[in-house]
């Protein structure tokens, strides 16, 4: 999607560019709008803004980069858990071990037979030079991201002396297509940086319902009671989304069903002192 034609106050259609170059005008009565927050604001035109001033806020919403590299392996490692925390990895890294969690045959149902195993990371500082090359990895090409996170991962789980990861266990890799290494100029570029709710920023999020009678949004952006940039909140916007929509069309159809995020009574008491903290101008009690 590319622009948004209004017409007497609603969106008249939505301009869209195919694969292939094509240009297309898509008519219809209503439109969500599912977009991340960068691609949203380019959506946002003075027209589009002039009927609904509350998207403007969308502009001073933040991104970052966390993205994707898996690593498959030929055999599964032994002594690690599901769920990684590489917490003293320079590029802060968190990963999945894959065959823990599925219940599949991994050689079986995927690649060439050979591999047994993924190991599925998060590469979450992309500024923080890293141990190999000295470079954040927004300077490292693809090959040296891989390289790196692969000697992060050792220097974390094999400071020990005990040898975890050997490097004979490591089939291939496969780096989130969303970066894209510019060697000339020496950087990556990011298609998708993954948006981040900063403190203050909820009045600058949008509601599901906009000023335009039949513009909607969605998105992990979108003020929902989950509140946090994560599958749930993108989910339970979209529901919201769809039932603001119900609702101007004067539908008859049932509403998606909504629900409040559980919060677990048991942290009570570390938030109310976690918000005594944050107003006495004192530091989160995990901050180290
Ligand atoms: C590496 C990583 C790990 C994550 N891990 C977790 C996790 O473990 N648990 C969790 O809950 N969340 C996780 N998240 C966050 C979660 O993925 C997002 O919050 C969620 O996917 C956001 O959903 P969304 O529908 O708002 O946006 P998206 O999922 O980004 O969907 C937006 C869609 O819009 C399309 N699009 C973009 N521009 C245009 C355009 N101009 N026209 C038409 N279409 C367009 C995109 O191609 C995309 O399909 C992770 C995110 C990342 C990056």
């Amino acid at each position: 999607m590319e622009h948004l034609d209004v017409k007497n106050g609603r969106i008249d259609a939505a301009r869209t560019v195919d694969a292939a170059g094509e240009r297309h005008r898509i008519d219809a009565d209503w439109f969500v709008c599912a977009v991340p927050p960068d691609r949203a604001v380019r959506l946002w035109s003075r027209d589009v803004l002039a009927h609904a001033p509350e998207l403007a806020g969308t502009r001073d919403l933040h991104t970052d980069w966390m993205n994707g590299l898996q690593f498959y392996l030929r055999e599964t490692p032994h002594g690690l858990g599901e769920l990684l925390s590489f917490m003293d990895s320079q590029w802060q890294l968190t990963a999945v071990l894959q065959s823990g969690i599925w219940n599949r045959d991994f050689a079986r149902d995927y690649g060439d037979g050979e591999v047994a195993d993924c190991l599925s990371l998060d590469i979450s500082d992309w500024d923080t030079p890293g141990i190999l090359y000295g470079r954040p990895a927004r300077h490292c090409s693809p090959a040296q991201i891989a390289r790196e996170c692969w000697a992060q991962m050792k220097a974390h789980l094999e400071d020990t002396g005990a040898s975890v990861l050997p490097d004979a266990v490591l089939h291939s890799w496969f780096l989130d297509p969303a970066i894209t290494w510019h060697s000339e100029q020496g950087r990556n570029t990011n298609d998708e940086p993954l948006t981040v709710n900063t403190v203050g920023t909820w009045s600058k999020r949008p509601a599901p319902r906009t000023g335009i009678p039949n513009l909607f949004v969605a998105g992990d952006y979108v003020q929902t009671d989950t509140d946090l940039a994560t599958m749930e909140s993108a989910n339970e916007s979209a529901r919201a989304a769809a039932n603001a929509l119900l609702e101007a069309a004067d539908s008859p159809a049932a509403p998606a069903a909504t629900w409040k995020l559980y919060q677990p009574p048991e942290l009570d008491g570390l938030k109310r002192l976690d918000a005594q903290r944050y107003k006495a101008g004192r530091p989160h009690l995990l901050d180290t």
